[in-house]
């Protein structure tokens, strides 16, 4: 950590407590809506990483998802560590706790802890509440001690608390002291509109770990792409718990990302339950069921946060890691890779050509055919080094004695728009093994059409050994001034149940080029598939697909 004036950071020596919204604050990202059962998945995977609190959502009628999930997680096994919270607000203004619908839904919920938000910030006592002061105070204490009266250990969010605390100290400190009187075990601090500085953060964040009795946590946003700073600068300060999500999941441009601020805490020295070797898997876990597209320039656990362009880099990273990495990959499960593409350096290649199992000499003349066939396939616009697969195809095509798992022998494909209606149908014809299967199929479109078509064949001639899915489609243009006749390069996604990949290839034919990255991307999963099954075999495990 840096040290400026007016900075020393007084870390705590407990473990810092890991708890997780990605369930509630994370569902609130544009183009994410988790299912209850998915929910589950994803509480149980976040357990099994050392997740210690796992906040499931809101429970009230008018979330019948998060009232479904809560009924799920009473079956689940309660010998865990974690506690899955459920969150709530505090009693509206001017009435009991025990009338309050929203406070009886969360003791129904049936969790050990609940969580509950209540207001720092008078601007937004006055204006949203529209309630005194005075009252908005008793409503938090009243609600904390009705739910502990009632068994509930309670956890309470200060929702706008720097921004209170800026406005007014004393009022915003008041309501801490509120919920302490009550009784909850935990006061967090929240940065809910994200636009505190680090600098706030650690003062603000001293300031009331030395006014309170409860351990302080932090809960921060990221509108001004300081959530990790910040919660970092939190503990600093003092602070033992940080809530965010994983992958910074959240409304707006997201929360704090746990991955990236429990990394950093891991480095530190700074103790947690969760596992740092899990981080990359858990990170790539929750992308996937949140069905966003994983970024991979992620810090720590991204697919390209170890990846060297060949060339000089490439090269002395083989030489000596630490020229070019501050840490090992393998820290956060996470592993390295040194892209192949026209720039790379003979080393590189060879490298990629080793991780393959073959072995080959620098002075190869092989080497230099293949370094010359990347060239033009770039020169096509295909970028190797974001559709791995193509490559390591390229690779296996010239150095392997296994053929492909089949080929296209010929293919025609129509699309009309019959009585408004668009669709296309395709006709295929396929070797496999020196066998022709043919195909007929229909899609939305050509290329939905091809697919089926040969997804049809596949799944017949290979059965359960087809596991490949599509998980993405997409098509960059090349020379766009050629406009319509330009040359394109498809790019497609693929996933089994162990690994992703991607491939890619180029055409002035979007339709040639998009079936031609087809091939290539279930040509891949098969191959990999044959080799995953011949290395059980060797170890003499069960040859049937991995569940
Ligand atoms: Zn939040």
């Amino acid at each position: 950590m840096p040290n400026f004036e007016g900075f020393s950071p007084r870390f705590s020596s407990q473990p810092i407590e890991v708890y997780d919204t990605t369930l509630r604050d994370g569902n609130q990202s544009v183009g994410v809506n988790f299912t209850s059962n998915q929910k589950l998945r994803v509480a149980k995977a976040f357990i099994d990483s050392g997740v210690d609190y796992i906040e499931g959502g809101w429970p009230n009628q008018t979330n019948p998802t998060d009232l479904e999930f809560f009924e799920l997680a009473k079956s689940m096994d309660g010998s865990h560590h974690a506690h899955v919270t459920a969150f709530g607000m505090t009693r509206a203004a001017n009435r009991k706790p025990s009338e309050d619908k929203n406070i009886q839904a969360l003791l129904e919920a049936g969790t050990k802890t609940v969580t509950i938000f209540g207001k720092s910030w008078l601007f937004q006592v006055e204006k949203i509440l529209r309630t005194t002061p005075t009252e908005n105070q008793s409503m938090i204490r009243d609600s904390v001690e009705f739910l502990v009266s009632r068994g509930s250990q309670v956890i309470y969010d200060a929702e706008h608390f720097f921004d209170g605390f800026k406005a007014n100290q004393d009022y915003a400190l008041s309501t801490l002291k509120a919920a302490e009187d009550g009784g909850a075990c935990r006061v967090v601090l929240c940065d809910t509109r994200g636009g505190s500085f680090p600098s706030e953060i650690y003062e603000v964040t001293r300031r009331v770990v030395s006014e309170v009795n409860v351990p302080v946590g932090i809960h921060a946003h990221n509108d001004r792409g300081m959530a990790t700073a910040n919660s970092l600068f939190a503990v600093s300060a003092g602070a033992t718990q940080v809530q965010g999500t994983m992958n910074g999941l959240g409304e707006r441009v997201g929360n704090a990302d746990l991955i990236e601020v429990f990394a950093n805490l891991h480095l530190m020295g700074i103790e947690s339950k969760l596992q740092a070797s899990k981080l990359t898997s858990l990170s790539r876990f929750t992308y996937e069921i949140s069905g966003l597209r994983e970024d991979a320039f992620k810090p720590f656990v991204g697919k390209y946060a170890f990846a060297h362009k060949g060339g000089v880099h490439g090269d002395a990273v083989l030489k000596a890691e630490a020229a070019y990495e501050f840490l090992d990959p393998s820290t956060f499960g996470n592993v390295r890779a040194i892209t192949v593409s026209s720039q790379a350096g003979r080393a590189s290649l060879l490298s990629a050509v080793h991780k393959l199992g073959f072995r080959l000499s620098k002075d190869e003349p092989k080497i230099s055919t293949l370094l010359r066939e990347l060239k033009s396939l770039e020169a096509l616009g295909c970028n190797l080094e974001m559709a791995e697969a193509s490559m390591q195809l390229l690779l296996l095509r010239s150095l392997s004695k296994e053929p492909d798992p089949f080929r296209i022998i010929d293919w025609e494909v129509t699309a009309q728009n019959t009585a408004g209606k668009a669709y296309a149908q395709c006709k295929l014809r396929v070797n496999v093994n020196g066998r022709t299967v043919q195909a007929n199929a229909r899609g939305n479109g050509p290329v939905n059409a091809l697919d089926r078509g040969l997804r049809d064949v596949l799944e017949m001639s290979y059965k359960q050994d087809f596991l490949a899915k599509l998980t993405g489609y997409r098509v960059r243009e090349i020379d766009s001034e050629s406009a319509t006749a330009a040359r394109v390069a498809v790019y497609i996604d693929f996933a089994d149940s162990t690994r992703s990949w991607t491939t890619v290839a180029s055409s002035t034919n979007i339709i040639e080029a998009s079936l031609a990255a087809l091939v290539d991307g279930y040509a891949y999963g098969l191959r990999m598939q044959s080799k995953t099954r011949r290395r059980q075999k060797g170890r003499g495990l069960s040859s049937g697909p991995k569940q």
